[in-house]
């Protein structure tokens, strides 16, 4: 494993200064993927005292070729939590002090101090999080590990480390949903039996919003994302999280199959859980969903694409199978994101959605409101009105190619 580690981004880095100091220990998912034969994304450290000064000496030592001429790497220091993180081009090593948890009330933030390994490893999720690999001193490359860790890696199972595990931090129901769909893993029974009594005992509501929403955007991001989110649907998470969210596999899998690059998944699938809400016959639905956003702290940019992309469905659901010509088509989809257009897509509009993804959304003008001044109309809206006659000629294929036709049809307008 330590000569795995020593061919990941940051790994001989790592190694070097392990070499110096006894106390470098690599943990959690970095170890488990280690251990199945994957490459882990991140490498998450743990050391005996503060962090900040091995994120100090191994930012000053990435290695030059991993990072841009002259450009150098920073550690993010979080002073409250005793943790740092570098972050450069092709890495990134979390790094945290060894410390032990106690909670002071169930969804609350743990009180924390200064642990032992076995403390340490103790305050984790679930088993195969809580192995730790030291990397220099006596017990360098010996796995040091939580009771039956080795076992459930091997097993392919997720258990908790005891009884409280999901009252004390309820958003390790949605982190045991996204394991499950990443790792393949199965929830062991008693694991099982306690996420379900912390959902029916409402455990969700414990926990802040903005660590929900963390979750969520974890489970989100992830390589697939739709398995993620059926593991928390059949676990009863997302119908605790909102009972009005819907996952329908169809759907979300035909969106993320129309969705072009540019469009963006994550929030496509968001759209798509949240869209009952946007199909609501009463109240204000677009203010439903942005309060639903802003309580799991989404920034607003995101939260104001798929707040657009969900309300304008059941518009485009009417006005698209109706649009025969594309100048129809794109009066339909004008102004709606594109996780919009594509969730209308996959409802059962692929026909006109597919037409305005492929082809009426590239038709673009040669000709500019600078066209129309130099040929002596003056500034103002009908600029902009002429601009839009002759577009919908061109959509509709009613006019000769090139400029020449577009300026004479613009004058005429
Ligand atoms: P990924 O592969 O998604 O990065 P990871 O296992 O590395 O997964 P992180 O979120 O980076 O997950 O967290 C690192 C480790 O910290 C986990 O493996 C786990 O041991 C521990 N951990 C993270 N979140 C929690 C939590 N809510 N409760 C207990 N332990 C946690």
């Amino acid at each position: 494993m330590i000569g795995r580690l020593a061919s990941l981004p940051g790994g001989p880095e790592l190694l070097a200064q392990a070499r110096r100091r006894e106390d470098i220990a690599l943990v959690g998912g970095a170890v488990r993927d280690l251990l199945l034969g994957h490459w882990p994304r991140e490498l998450d450290v743990t050391v005996a005292g503060d962090s900040a000064p091995l994120a100090r000496a191994l930012s000053a030592s990435v290695s030059p070729s991993e990072r841009p001429y002259g450009h150098v790497v920073e550690p993010i220091l979080h002073e409250r939590f005793s943790t740092a993180s570098v972050v450069w081009d092709y890495g990134r090593i979390d790094i945290a002090e060894l410390r032990a948890e106690s909670y002071p009330a169930p969804g609350a933030l743990p009180d924390v101090r200064s642990g032992s390994v076995e403390e340490d490893l103790a305050r984790r999720d679930f088993t195969v999080n809580a192995i730790s690999l030291p990397l220099g001193g006596e017990r360098r490359g010996e796995l040091i590990a939580v009771e039956g860790a080795l076992e459930d890696l091997q097993q392919g199972r997720l258990r908790v480390l005891h009884e409280q595990s999901f009252r004390d931090d309820p958003t390790r129901l949605l982190r045991l949903a996204r394991y499950a769909a990443r790792l393949g893993f199965e929830v062991e029974t008693r694991t099982a039996e306690l996420a379900r009594a912390a959902l029916v005992g409402r455990a969700l509501e414990t926990v802040s919003g903005a660590r929900v929403g963390a979750e969520l955007r974890l489970a989100l991001g992830e390589a697939d994302a739709v398995a993620a989110l059926a593991a928390m649907d059949e676990l009863g998470v997302l119908l605790a999280l909102h009972p009005r969210l819907r996952f329908e596999r169809p759907v979300l899998e035909a969106t993320l199959a129309l969705l072009p690059s540019e469009g963006r998944p994550d929030l496509a699938l968001l759209a798509a859980l949240v869209l009952p809400l946007a199909l609501r016959a009463q109240g204000d639905q677009r203010a439903e969903i942005v309060v639903l956003l802003d309580r799991w702290d989404f920034p607003a940019g995101d939260r104001d694409r798929v707040a657009s992309a969900a309300v304008a469905v059941p518009r485009l659901l009417e006005e698209l199978p109706a649009a025969a010509r594309p100048s129809a088509i794109r009066a339909a989809a004008r102004g709606v994101p594109i996780e919009g257009v594509v969730l209308a897509g996959a409802l059962g509009c692929a026909g006109p959605a597919g037409r305005w993804l492929q082809e009426t959304r590239h038709v673009h003008l040669e000709i500019t409101g600078d066209d129309l001044l130099a040929a002596g109309l003056s500034e103002g809206p009908e600029i902009g009105r002429r601009l839009e006659a002759v577009l919908k000629l061109r959509l509709d294929g009613e006019l000769a190619d090139g400029r020449e036709a577009e300026l004479a049809a613009a004058l005429e307008a």
